[in-house]
């Protein structure tokens, strides 16, 4: 893709501005939340009827919505929130973007989107179709260091945030190491859902761990 055609792109994507920092992001950047019978829903897929608040998927961001947005949004009865936005983060959020990272990857997996296994992803590597690798967090070192130079080359992504069982089960099949996304919407859809839940636990970015093995 060109800049030019990238700028027309950004241009074409749906933005929204996040009700804590007040700053644009894109839509599919932003977690959406509505109220549903006067408590704040998480919605995963950004459907839901009614008025969307869209918060950043940042802890400070939702930290705040918690202490003002959300109450602002509840007025008459925020005490559905609970009272502490950690509890909130670990109980509501999470686990949303933990469900929608295996509905993605379940969908990958029945539209032929999402590739398993070294074969298949080397392949599309080769003819620029893959959008992102993504490996087991139990890979073995060798395994990571190869993909993530492969990943280097390309200027594709390299993540991964579970091991290779949970992978392997998703799909009903014995353990899996190495998968990979054809570039699509679904690929665009699992990336910001793969980096707020690295975000919200804490977790390192991949070139984080990258630089650290080039000083290594
Ligand atoms: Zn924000």
């Amino acid at each position: 893709m060109t800049i030019e055609q990238k700028k027309r792109e950004d241009e074409k994507t749906p933005q929204r501005r996040c009700l804590c920092c007040r700053g644009n992001g894109k839509k599919v950047d932003l977690l959406r939340f509505v109220v549903v019978d006067g408590v704040i829903c998480f919605d995963l897929r950004k459907k839901l009827p009614g008025r969307g608040y869209y918060v950043c998927a940042q802890r400070h961001c939702i930290e705040k919505a918690f202490a003002n947005g959300f109450k602002r949004v509840l007025k008459r009865d925020p005490s559905s929130l609970g009272s502490d936005a950690e509890a909130f983060i670990a109980s509501v959020v999470l686990p949303g973007l933990r469900k929608r990272y295996t509905e993605l990857l379940q969908s990958g997996y029945a539209s032929h989107q999402l590739l398993i296994g070294s074969d298949s992803v080397e392949e599309a590597a080769k003819s620029d179709a893959l959008g992102c690798y993504i490996l087991a967090t139990d890979a073995s070192e060798s395994t990571k260091k190869k993909y993530r130079l492969n990943a280097q080359r390309k200027g594709l992504p390299c993540v991964g945030l579970f091991d290779r069982a949970f992978y392997g089960q998703l799909f009903g099949k014995s353990d899996k190491v190495v998968l990979g996304w054809l570039r699509g919407s679904l690929c665009e859809s699992f990336m910001p859902i793969e980096a707020a839940i690295r975000r919200l636990e804490g977790m390192r970015e991949d070139n984080e761990m990258a630089s650290d093995e080039g000083e290594g």
